[in-house]
């Protein structure tokens, strides 16, 4: 069988992404439009109608901003924590109740036929949580805000064979540029966001044959570029001596349009 991901957006504007099959697909996280989403998957062939769920991994804009609209115009339930909806109906009071769906941390849980497990990572939201989904023999790990890799988070990474982490600043573009330093602290700190070379030195660390595809996700607009995420990697991997061989695959998301469509085949 195949299951297909595809970022729709991916950054501090906004993120969405696309995980299904021929018979199912969820959403994680609907930070951009529900008109930029329903447009999006229509691109890619594929009807909103069609969509199971959306699951929620914090309340930051950058992850709820279509939330509202998808559920009273196409009621689609959403998934989250009991913590985190609480600090998301804070911030969108319209979503439609019937809409709501809890969800625990940590405790495998079905959608759209898929094994789900959410864990929580540190980050400066009420609660923030990772998504790990099992198809078949495959595992699906999405990590995009977060200020460090804990105890807790680092087993569903290491476990993905598909892996969509964030890379989203270059440690010295940020202390160069224009943020106040507040910002500055708070991108860096352990509940902020990973950087180029945190995300690398993990990666070199887990690099294994079981890693088909890294997604470096949720680049900063302000302190990154696609080149630079992808050559702190390089770097990083062959200090380790790590010689690429074409696998895994890496990509780098896109921050205001889809990605390439990656497929991946399960048992
Ligand atoms: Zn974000
Ligand atoms: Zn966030």
């Amino acid at each position: 069988m195949e299951l297909n991901f595809c970022s729709l957006s991916s950054g501090s504007s906004g993120n969405c992404y696309y995980l299904g099959n021929e018979h199912h697909s969820i959403l994680i996280d609907a930070g951009i439009s529900a008109t930029a989403i329903r447009k999006f998957l229509q691109k890619l062939g594929i009807s909103i109608q069609s969509v199971n769920g959306i699951l929620v991994t914090h309340n930051h804009t950058d992850h709820i901003r279509g939330l509202e609209v998808l559920t009273r115009r196409n009621h689609i339930p959403v998934f989250t924590t009991s913590n985190i909806w609480k600090s998301v109906l804070a911030r969108q009071k319209n979503i439609s109740a019937d809409c709501i769906r809890n969800i625990p941390l940590q405790q495998p849980f079905q959608l759209a036929g898929f094994d789900i497990e959410v864990f929580p990572v540190h980050h400066d939201a009420p609660e923030t949580i990772g998504i790990h989904v099992v198809a078949g023999d495959k595992k699906i790990t999405v990590a995009t805000d977060l200020g460090h890799i804990c105890d807790t988070a680092a087993p569903y990474i290491k476990a993905a064979n598909l892996l969509v982490i964030e890379s989203n600043y270059d440690e010295q573009m940020l202390i160069d540029g224009k943020y106040p330093y507040f910002l500055k602290t708070r991108i860096q700190s352990d509940h902020g966001h990973l950087g180029n070379l945190q995300t690398s030195a993990f990666l070199a660390e887990i690099w294994n044959d079981e890693l088909e595809h890294i997604c470096l996700a949720h680049l900063s607009k302000n302190n990154n570029t696609p080149e630079m995420a992808l050559s702190a990697l390089s770097r990083t991997i062959a200090e380790q001596g790590i010689i690429p061989n074409g696998r895994p695959v890496i990509s780098v998301l896109k921050r205001h349009e889809p990605g390439e469509m990656i497929r991946l085949s399960h048992l």
